[in-house]
């Protein structure tokens, strides 16, 4: 395997940063992960519009330009031959004596690209079975809209739902209300069959995946509410289900200890999931 790291490209098992790397020492840094899907790139465009983004809020600069960015994404994919897989886009502020105050203008954006395959045969296998997710009090800070590498209350509330028998949790805020999953945003669909999600205003990272759904959804003539579901809703609902570039649309059929619907994946979950990348943007690699 191959990695881009900072103008090289390096075998994968000697990639690496440098221990004052800002991302090492405070998660001082940003992200993407984009599905590469039959040997195309899903939707480039809105991921790294969103990582330009995330680099605004923190006022992080881009490493080089987004151009280049584009070309090395293509690269690293091609030179790991991956047909079906992600691909993962790191920037971090860069390399600087461990200081809180931001480095010297004239220190550069470190950016780390890296490519793997993934098994279509046993996402299938996956969404055929549906996953179990296990609610988890959200901790997060407020700037959950932010891609950030400081993943550490994803990391536990995972792990949490790991050691309950899960696949994802999900986040319930003080007032009741599921906000996301740990990796993925987080979707019902009612006895009635309205789809619904949270709005993406607050409290939630504005998936790129959850905004091709909406898309497919309203070209499809389905009836959907952006607003926030409680987790009781969740527990009576006909369906759920998660989006992510890394999980497309997966199937819910439990959450904590309740099964959902029939306990098998849902119709409409199940028909999205075949839809979705007649509604995605591609690029070539
Ligand atoms: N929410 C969180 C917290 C995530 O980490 C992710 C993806 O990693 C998502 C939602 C889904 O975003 P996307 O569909 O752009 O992959």
């Amino acid at each position: 395997r191959i990695a881009y790291v900072n103008g090289q490209y390096v075998r994968h098992a000697d990639a690496a940063v440098h221990v004052e790397d800002r991302g090492y020492q405070f998660a001082d840094g940003v992200y993407e992960v984009c599905e590469i899907w039959q040997g195309r790139i899903v939707d480039m465009t809105r991921h790294l519009d969103r990582l330009d983004r995330s680099l605004g809020e923190l006022r992080i600069g881009w490493p080089m330009t987004r151009a280049a960015v584009e070309f090395v994404v293509r690269q690293v994919v091609r030179r790991n031959k991956v047909r079906n897989g992600l691909v993962y886009i790191q920037v971090t502020r860069g390399v600087s004596r461990r200081d809180h105050f931001f480095p010297p203008e004239d220190v550069a954006p470190s950016i780390v690209v890296t490519a793997r395959s993934t098994s279509p045969e046993a996402a299938s296998a996956q969404a055929a079975q549906g996953i179990a997710v296990v609610s988890y009090p959200e901790n997060r800070w407020p700037r959950v809209d932010i891609k950030t590498v400081a993943l550490l209350p994803n990391v536990l509330a995972k792990q949490n739902a790991k050691e309950h028998g899960g696949k994802e949790a999900w986040y319930v805020d003080t007032t009741g209300f599921v906000t996301e999953g740990g990796s993925t945003n987080a979707w019902i669909v009612t006895k009635e069959g309205t789809l619904v999600t949270r709005p993406a205003e607050s409290g939630i990272l504005r998936g790129i995946t959850r905004a091709v759904v909406l898309e497919l959804i309203e070209k499809e003539g389905l009836t959907f509410e952006e607003r926030p579901f409680s987790l009781q809703e969740a527990f009576e609902a006909k369906e759920a289900f998660v989006t992510a570039a890394t999980s497309i649309v997966m199937p819910v059929v439990r959450v904590d200890d309740r099964m959902i619907g029939n306990g098998h994946p849902g119709s409409v979950a199940t028909r999205l999931r075949d839809l979705f990348h007649t509604a995605t943007d591609f690029q070539m690699v």
